[in-house]
């Protein structure tokens, strides 16, 4: 496996480092070299906690998409841009450090076999020009390597009816929020994802009419997390207030010719037990005149279970959410208007479960309606479970043009190496640490061969599942940083090698020439951002030309790039 490398050299590589003298010692020590993989918030806190505890640390981040940031890129929503400030903290992270710190985007890592089926689950990976490099290989080379590589797939309801019966295939207009949100914020592998205006297909593989939002007049979004409610709210806002924003341009482009009339947001159990914030849910009762928010005030009672009543006391922000719920219904209850497309509705139900898909009358290979029954609480406060009503079934025909499941993200394994709960969708660890010698499918060569088990470690997502917000990984974050300190410091008691060691780069290059050059660093993801802030002020200077521009400010931040390949092109450029 590794007949270009000099064994001997990767496992000297691999020993822990000797870390235990102070900086006031004279005798210089060796850098401790740490791979991070992924570069979202938590791999950028990780290594910002690392460097600021270890001056002989030495960071490379692995990211498999063009462009650093994650979530705050492709998850956050472009009308929260206070939320994308963060990146800031991120940046400093690679400037303050420059000497110590470098960034290998373009560049996966894992097991080929398992990034093929994984990437961008729901996505068009056809034409990504991504290498990669085996995990393994990078934990031979550097002295731990953190997994900060987040949830690329999502959890689906397979609902019965998706699927057409004669032709065996998927019905068309359902799909994950994950892939919507992908859409939106302009993911390299997702854009393929909408119609064009005359109704053709950007690409070969896009699932007909996807977000032909020109189409659509009814939207279902099932799940109460704050990820249904940033669909629920793209889908509702008047386009324009969005121009100044970092949407991707053919979604907004999609947004103006949206013919939605009706967002539904459907909760399995009751409104006590909703995951969304109050500062997301307030926000849908802003939109007006374009979108009013409804709650029915009939659902709530049935909610108010003597459990869910538990779950409130004591709770401040659930009182006050719940508060506001109760005052959005009563709001809706004087709503008689009939929705369109410049005044629509989005109504949040709660204890219903969705149950089977009907194929429209119009279009027998697209979804036209969902069938979902009344549920009721069953079960001890903080347990309580969505339990079909036995005793007389109440069903719902809700028209649905486009169904998108917002049920939860849910993270992948990379590498057959890796211990995997197939449970939770996570890597198992202990405080962040992974060991790999209780892996079923555990590579023995690799690990006969390592004295470092404990050198593998995760963080974020892929260590805790997928929830949290930004802030939650800097806890995360800490937690892993210390186990790895710890052990950096346990391996380096008595040992004081005071040899600078060679750059694992400069070991994995030989076998992975193509990755690295293809690669893109931190000074190249700048020139992405000129780029970038050159396209807002061309769009924003279209839009005053219509005069009519959105927003708070005029002060559109970037237009996103949205093709792999001029993300490289344009990084690798000689200005
Ligand atoms: P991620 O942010 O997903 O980062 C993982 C990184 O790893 C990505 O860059 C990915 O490309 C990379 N990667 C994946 N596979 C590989 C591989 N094989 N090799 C190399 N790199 C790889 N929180 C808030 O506080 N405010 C918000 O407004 C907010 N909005 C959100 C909106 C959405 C739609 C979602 C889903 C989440 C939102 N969050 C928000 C939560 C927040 O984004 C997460 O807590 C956070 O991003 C998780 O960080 P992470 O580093 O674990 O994962
Ligand atoms: P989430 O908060 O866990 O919500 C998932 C939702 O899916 C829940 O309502 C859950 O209902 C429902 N669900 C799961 N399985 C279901 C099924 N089989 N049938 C029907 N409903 C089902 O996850 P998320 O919305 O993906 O958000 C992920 C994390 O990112 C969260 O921590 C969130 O706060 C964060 N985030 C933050 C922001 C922000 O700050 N603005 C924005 C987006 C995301 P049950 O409770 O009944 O299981």
């Amino acid at each position: 496996m590794f007949t270009r490398l000099d064994r001997n050299s990767l496992l000297r590589r691999s020993r822990l480092v000797t870390a235990t003298l102070s900086l006031k010692n004279a005798v210089p020590r060796r850098n401790v070299s740490i791979a991070i993989v992924g570069t979202g918030p938590s791999g950028f806190y990780t290594a910002k906690y690392l460097l600021d505890a270890r001056p002989d640390t030495k960071v490379d981040f692995y990211e498999r998409l063009p462009y650093p940031t994650g979530l705050v890129r492709y998850g956050v929503a472009p009308d929260h841009p206070e939320v994308k400030s963060v990146t800031s903290t991120f940046a400093d992270v690679c400037n303050n450090h420059s000497d110590r710190v470098r960034l290998f985007a373009n560049v996966a890592v894992g097991d080929p076999d398992l990034l093929s089926s994984n990437s961008a689950v729901g996505g068009d990976s056809s034409s990504d020009p991504v290498e990669s490099i085996r995990l393994e290989e990078l934990r031979q080379t550097y002295d731990a390597v953190v997994l900060a590589y987040g949830a690329s797939s999502d959890h689906r309801l397979n609902l019965s009816g998706s699927v057409n019966p004669d032709t065996g295939k998927p019905l068309q207009g359902i799909l994950s929020a994950r892939s919507f949100v992908n859409w939106y914020n302009g993911h390299p592998e997702f854009t393929h994802l909408h119609a064009t205006n005359d109704g053709h297909q950007t690409s070969k593989s896009a699932p007909s009419y996807a977000f032909d939002l020109s189409r659509t007049k009814h939207v279902v979004v099932v799940g109460q997390g704050n990820v249904a409610l940033d669909c629920a709210r793209i889908l509702a806002h008047d386009p324009h207030t969005l121009e100044s924003t970092d949407i991707a341009d053919y979604a907004l482009k999609a947004l103006h010719n949206s013919r939605v009339e009706t967002i539904t947001v459907l909760g399995r159990r009751g409104h006590v037990q909703a995951s969304f914030t109050i500062k997301e849910l307030r926000e849908l009762t802003t939109l007006a005149p374009h979108a009013t928010c409804l709650i029915r005030k009939d659902e709530l009672d049935l909610g108010l279970t003597v459990a869910s009543q538990q779950e409130v006391t004591n709770n401040r922000p659930k009182t006050r959410i719940v508060e506001l719920m109760q005052k959005i219904a009563q709001q809706s209850a004087s709503y008689t208007s009939t929705p369109t497309a410049t005044s629509r509705t989005v109504a949040v139900r709660f204890l219903l479960s969705p149950q089977q898909v009907v194929p429209s009358e119009i279009d027998s290979q697209r979804v036209g309606r969902l069938i979902v029954q009344r549920t009721v609480l069953t079960g001890e406060a903080f347990h309580q479970k969505a339990t079909i009503k036995k005793d007389a079934i109440e069903e719902e025909s809700l028209p649905c043009d486009l169904l998108l499941e917002a049920v939860g993200y849910r993270s992948q394994p990379i590498a057959h190496s890796l211990p995997w709960d197939h449970n939770a969708h996570t890597v198992q660890h202990v405080n962040g640490r992974v060991d790999t010698s209780t892996s079923a499918n555990h590579n023995s060569t690799a690990d006969a061969n390592k004295s470092n088990v404990g050198g593998l470690y995760a963080v974020g997502w892929l260590k805790r599942g997928p929830s949290g917000i930004i802030g939650t990984n800097i806890t995360c974050a800490k937690d892993t940083v210390s186990s790895i300190l710890s052990d950096l410091q346990a391996a380096g008691q008595g040992n004081s090698d005071s040899k600078e060691t060679e750059d694992p780069v400069h070991i994995l290059q030989q076998r992975y020439p193509r990755a690295y050059k293809n690669s893109i660093s931190w000074l190249q993801v700048q020139k992405l951002d000129q780029e970038e802030a050159h396209r807002a002020q061309v769009a924003m200077l279209s839009y005053a030309n219509r005069e009519k521009v959105g927003g708070e400010n005029h002060n559109k931040p970037r237009e996103k790039l949205t093709s792999w390949q001029d993300m490289v092109r344009i990084a690798h450029s000689a200005n």
